[in-house]
Order: C-alpha cells, then sequence, then structure tokens
C-alpha cells in the first residue's frame, strides 16, 4: 500500500462518530501501512482535554482489534486535541497554528482533511470560519467530509449546500453515505460488467420489479430526539436506498471513473416520477411501531425523547418508477423499517418469464445479501449463487472474495486520501432524490396517519403488501 500524507481535522472528535467509526477506520489504514509517518489527526470539541487524554480515548476506541498495545501507543501519538467551539475565531486561528506545526513535524504535504464528525447546524459556522480564518492550505489538497443528514427537505439541502459551497467547491466536498462504502454495494458495477447477460437483462423488458429492503430489529434506542426530526422516508428511503437503487438502476458507465459513474446516475435520478398528491395515498405507505405481541417492547410513542402523540413513521413502503428508457414501466419497491423480525439489508431482482429468451430461467430471482453480512451471499431463487451454478451470473468465482473487504469507512476514507469522489453522494443526485422525497412527505404532513400500525417484531403495516398484490407480486423477503 502507498503511503498517504495529511493532516486531518476532526471537528467532534470527543464524539460517537469518531469513537465508532473513525478512528478505528484510521487504525486499519495504520496497519495497512497507508497511514504511517507523515500523518497527523487533530480532534476538536468543546471539552478542554489534553493530548494525553485524548489519545487514551482513541486507544479505547480500538478495544475490538486484537493487536499489541505498542502499535496503538504509536499510532496514537499521531493524535493532538484542540479544545474549540464552533462559534470562537480565536479557536480557528489555533487550530491553524496546530496544523500547520504537525505538517511540518510530520511533512504532511500541506494536506487536509476537514472531518464534519458534528451535527449538521454547525457546519455553515464551521465552513465559514475555516475561510475567514484561512485555514485552506495552499500547495497541498483541502478535502471537507460530511455524512448524513444533508438537510430535511430540498429547501433546508440546499441552503446547507450553499453555506459549503461558498469555501469548498463541488470536488473539494466528499459526502459520505456509508452504504456506498460497503463491498457489496461496491462489486455491483463490476458484477454487472463481467455478465453481459445479467447485463442484458437489467431493464423493464426482463425485470418484472426490483426490491430494496433496509430492515433492522432494533426500535429508535437511545436516538429518539434525533427521530423525531427525521423518520424513516428522510432517514433512509432519500439517502440509503436510493443510493442502492442507483448502483443496481444507473445506466453502463462508459468506465468505472468518478465522471462516468455520476453522469449516469444523476440521470437516473433525474428521471425519478415525482409523486403526485393523489398519488402518495396509493403509492406509498407509513407504519409505526407499537408494542410486539407479548406486550414485552416498548411502542415508539413510549420511547425516551418522543412525543407521545408522535406521527413521525419508523417504517417507510413504497412504489418507486423511473421515467429512463431503460426502466419505464418497472416499479421498484422500497421499505425501511425498525424492529423488523431481523437486520436484513437486500436487493432482490425478480425478472420476468421473457428472460428465457435470453438463456435465463423464467421468474428467476436475483438477490444480493448486504447486511447483516457485508457482501458475504449472492441467491439465485434462494440459492446460494456458486450452489446455483447459472451461466449468467459469475462472480465472484469464490467466496473468500469478500472475507478480507475493507470495512465501508476505511474504504471510504481511502477514495477521500485518494481524491476519488465515485462512491460518495453529489449535490445533483441529492437534488433529485430530494424533490422526490418532500413530494411524499409534504403529502403525509397534511394527513393523520392512524398509528401505531404494525405490531414490534412483524413485517411491518399490511398495506405494504397490498402495495405488491395489486401488480401481482410479492416481496421476496418474507418473514
Ligand atoms: P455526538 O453527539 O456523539 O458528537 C458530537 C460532537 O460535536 C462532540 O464531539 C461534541 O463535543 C461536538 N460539539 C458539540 N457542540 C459543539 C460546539 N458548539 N463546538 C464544538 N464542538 C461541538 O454526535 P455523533 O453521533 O458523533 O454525530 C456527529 C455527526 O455525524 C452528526 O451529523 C450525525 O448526524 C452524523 N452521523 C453519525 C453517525 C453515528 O454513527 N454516530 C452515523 C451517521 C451520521
Amino acid at each position: 500500500a502507498t503511503e498517504k500524507s495529511a493532516v486531518f481535522i476532526i471537528f467532534g472528535g470527543s464524539g460517537d462518530l469518531a469513537h465508532r467509526k473513525l478512528y478505528p477506520a484510521l487504525y486499519r489504514l495504520y496497519q495497512a501501512g497507508m497511514l504511517k509517518d507523515h500523518f497527523a489527526v487533530i480532534g476538536t470539541a468543546r471539552r478542554p482535554w489534553s493530548d494525553e487524554y485524548f489519545r487514551e480515548t482513541v486507544i479505547t476506541s480500538l478495544e475490538d482489534f486484537d493487536d499489541d498495545k505498542e502499535k496503538m501507543t504509536a499510532f496514537a501519538q499521531h493524535f493532538f486535541y484542540q479544545s474549540h467551539n464552533v462559534n470562537d475565531s480565536e479557536h480557528y486561528i489555533a487550530l491553524k497554528e496546530l496544523a500547520a506545526k504537525l505538517d511540518d513535524k510530520f511533512d504532511a504535504g500541506h494536506n487536509r482533511v476537514y472531518y464534519m464528525a458534528i451535527a449538521p447546524r454547525f457546519f455553515g459556522t464551521v465552513a465559514e470560519h475555516i475561510k475567514s480564518e484561512g485555514l485552506k492550505t495552499d500547495g497541498g489538497y483541502n478535502r471537507l467530509v460530511i455524512e448524513k443528514p444533508f438537510g430535511r427537505d430540498l429547501a433546508s439541502a440546499t441552503e446547507l449546500n450553499d453555506s459549503l459551497s461558498r469555501v469548498f467547491p463541488e470536488d473539494e466536498v466528499y459526502r459520505i453515505d456509508h452504504y456506498l462504502g460497503k463491498k457489496m454495494i461496491q462489486e455491483i458495477s463490476n458484477i454487472r460488467m463481467k455478465n453481459p447477460t445479467f447485463e442484458e437483462a437489467l431493464n423493464s423488458k426482463y425485470v418484472s420489479n426490483i426490491q430494496v429492503t433496509l430492515g433492522e430489529s432494533l426500535g429508535v434506542e437511545d436516538r429518539g430526539g434525533y427521530y423525531e426530526t427525521s423518520g424513516a422516508l428522510r432517514d433512509m428511503v432519500q439517502n440509503h436506498i436510493m443510493q442502492i437503487i442507483g448502483s443496481i438502476a444507473m445506466d453502463k458507465p462508459e468506465e468505472l471513473s468518478a465522471e462516468a459513474v455520476h453522469k449516469v446516475k444523476t440521470d437516473l435520478f433525474a428521471s425519478l416520477k415525482v409523486l403526485q398528491p393523489e398519488e402518495v395515498k396509493t403509492e406509498f405507505v407509513r407504519g409505526q411501531y407499537d408494542t410486539d405481541n407479548l406486550g414485552d417492547q416498548k411502542a415508539y410513542r413510549d420511547e425516551d425523547n418522543v412525543d407521545e402523540n408522535s406521527n413521525i413513521e419508523t417504517y417507510v413502503a413504497g412504489r418507486i418508477e423511473f421515467s429512463d428508457d431503460r426502466w419505464n414501466g418497472t416499479p421498484f419497491y422500497v421499505r425501511s423499517g425498525k424492529r423488523m423480525p431481523a437486520k436484513s439489508s437486500r436487493i432482490d431482482i425478480v425478472f420476468n418469464d421473457k428472460v428465457k429468451d435470453l438463456g435465463i430461467k423464467p421468474n428467476t430471482t436475483v438477490s444480493f445479501l448486504i447486511e447483516p453480512e457485508d457482501g458475504h451471499s449472492i441467491l439465485i431463487n434462494g440459492i446460494d449463487y456458486l450452489e446455483a451454478n447459472q451461466d449468467f451470473l459469475k462472480f465472484p468465482e469464490d467466496k473468500t472474495y469478500f472475507d478480507n473487504a475493507r470495512e465501508a469507512y476505511e474504504s471510504l476514507i481511502i477514495d477521500i486520501l485518494a481524491g476519488d469522489h465515485v462512491h460518495f453522494t453529489l449535490w445533483d443526485e441529492l437534488q433529485s432524490t430530494w424533490k422526490y422525497i418532500d413530494a411524499v412527505r409534504e403529502q403525509w404532513d397534511v394527513e393523520e396517519p392512524d398509528f401505531p400500525n404494525y405490531l414490534s417484531g412483524t413485517m411491518g403495516p399490511e398495506a405494504a403488501d397490498t402495495l405488491l398484490e395489486r401488480d401481482g407480486n410479492s416481496w421476496v423477503w418474507d418473514d
């Protein structure tokens, strides 16, 4: 692995995202030799911590690694702490000086990665200060990394984007959707390229419907406060589900470069058939969990920091259509819910009977299982594809292919350091997906739902089944 050089500035360095995801991911890069001598990480947060204390918290975040303490300690020596309040100009000047000092010390090539592991309401303020206090460097790169949520509708997403783009042009912005970091999702393009018959069958002539499910068995846990401002539609469909659809349904790019891939993805999302208010009633279903059949689990409305009359949905199912030549007429059924019977993220492609013309058994179903086991399984008609031994889908040849797959954040940070945008979300795509989501949300907001409407531990409200039955279809994953 080629060594990379950069100074990372992590805003929110004491937070959950930093500790659960970023530090372990950076450590994996360190193990791989991609981060070695020429990097430093500055953690910032409000609390007044010493470097030593910060380093201890970083080492604690690595408890899942079965590695020697010495290596972890050496890694932690690259970490520095700067207490920081987002509104205080002085703190940015201190940050700038510390970054310059560390750049010299570690010979980091004037490269900066600014990682926003803080609440989105601070993004604009931080970006403005990065500009006014002159943190961006000359002679190296400056890259901004942000995470969902990118706004809560098109208007707020636009406002957020405007505040960032005044400081970081689009080619310096890396918007993380961690599903795009998952091996299985990344492999879909390869699978399509290496299996011409499968690719040939991937359009409305041969596909009856495509289903994308992101199911969770957990409830909101301790995130009720955040969830009350979001709901399943915004939290899962606008970003993760749409991006997963993008990977499977985009036109074949001319090459696997960021530019070519984003061109076909942007075109796909621009062809989303935005629903009229009346259509929302028939094409989308929402749900909210109740207790389970034994009365043991908390209903959503009884969770901490949740309004006792909350109308926030913990489940959504929808029937999405595109108007482009490739997909016109094929329904994409999507769903995401909390308190479903199991955690399961999957894509099911249901072919029609015309596929026999391509040598594929009529009505074949191809399923890509994404979670809980990232990437291990591709099923053809419910059988492991290696055993199903079908000519149209031969990739990868060997199961161990996925065993050493990088974790999503590790893979995405490698891309950021390489300046590769292929697995990140672009602003053009977000505009189209928000426009689509807003039309559903606006209709929902003027109608009173009949919540709660599904028991914890079940597949969601019945109307989610009717949505498919109406078309003569049914969910492939059904408990
Ligand atoms: P968190 O509450 O655990 O951490 C927030 C961090 O921001 C802390 O380090 C805190 O000190 C800092 N902070 C708060 N107010 C500040 C201020 N005024 N000045 C300076 N620093 C301040 O939050 P989190 O779960 O780590 O999430 C951070 C961001 O990442 C959010 O935008 C969240 O939506 C997003 N995100 C988190 C996860 C996750 O797994 N936790 C996943 C996806 C996206």
